[in-house]
């Protein structure tokens, strides 16, 4: 179950599945910060407006020390849409060009960036592992949550019953119009019955809306992930709490999903 919760007047967006006392995690939401327009007011990204990059980094300083983390120890990749997924040893990795991270390493802090794509943190408790992911269309219909349960299994022998999956705020179903080319290409991601995942639109019957969070949640239960918390939460309806690149015409700002593992 997702839940809000309040610190130091800044609000977090938090899964219970992921309350565990090795792991600190959160999806930011924009509400509490001081970054102004049109990142109002706390993002934690200016893809789009690199002047305001001093407010953002004052953000992440602040999330870091709500959460109780170290900001020199923040790793956020250059997200390129791809399917692409580094495992990190240590903060001086390479991550340009990379849409997921995995790590086993405590204190190192993964943070990616979003604005409508799909954020999902992954826990396997019994390694002691976390991955954070970026999926939009082109990672969903690059299976990308697969390839990280795979690289969990292969690398680091997690058992994937045991798997956590969280699948945070992104665009709704109500909100995702696609082409029906872009749907078929999502739908060939997942075993037969798509239980409601596309439906026509109701305006234009050469769109397809897509529910990108639950294709999520079935290409990870077809990967035998039982474990899965997912939000209901539109980020293009919600545009007050999220970042929404739809709703706002790309003229806005970013929130993230950060996990940490603490040492043990
Ligand atoms: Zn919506």
């Amino acid at each position: 179950m997702f839940y809000f919760q309040e610190k130091q007047n800044i609000n977090l967006y938090k899964s219970s599945i992921l309350d565990d006392e090795n792991l600190i995690h959160s999806f930011t939401t924009r509400t509490g910060g001081k970054t102004p327009s049109p990142l109002e007011t706390f993002s934690m990204g200016s893809a789009e407006n690199p002047e305001l990059l001093h407010y953002v980094q004052e953000n992440r300083k602040k999330i870091c020390e709500i959460l109780g983390v170290k900001y020199e120890n923040l790793i956020i990749p250059q997200q390129k849409h791809t399917d692409n997924i580094k495992i990190i040893s240590s903060i001086y990795d390479d991550v340009s060009n990379c849409d997921g991270l995995i790590t086993d390493v405590p204190e190192l802090v993964l943070m990616l960036l979003f604005a409508d794509c799909v954020p999902v943190i992954i826990y396997a408790p019994d390694r002691h592992v976390i991955s954070v992911i970026h999926a939009g269309w082109r990672g969903t219909a690059k299976s990308i949550v697969k390839k990280a349960l795979h690289i969990l299994d292969q690398e680091f022998h997690a058992d994937i019953k045991k798997i956590k999956a969280t699948i945070g705020p992104a665009i709704g179903q109500c909100c995702y119009p696609v082409s029906i080319e872009v749907s078929k290409e999502l739908e060939i991601t997942i075993e037969k019955d798509c239980d409601n995942i596309f439906t026509t639109n109701i305006k234009d019957n050469n769109l397809v809306n897509v529910d990108l969070k639950k294709l999520n949640a079935r290409q990870l239960e077809d990967s035998g992930v039982i474990n899965i918390d997912k939000s209901d939460n539109c980020t293009c309806c919600m545009s007050s709490v999220f970042y929404s690149y739809r709703a706002e015409k790309g003229k806005t700002g970013r929130h993230a999903a950060i996990a940490s593992l603490s040492g043990i």
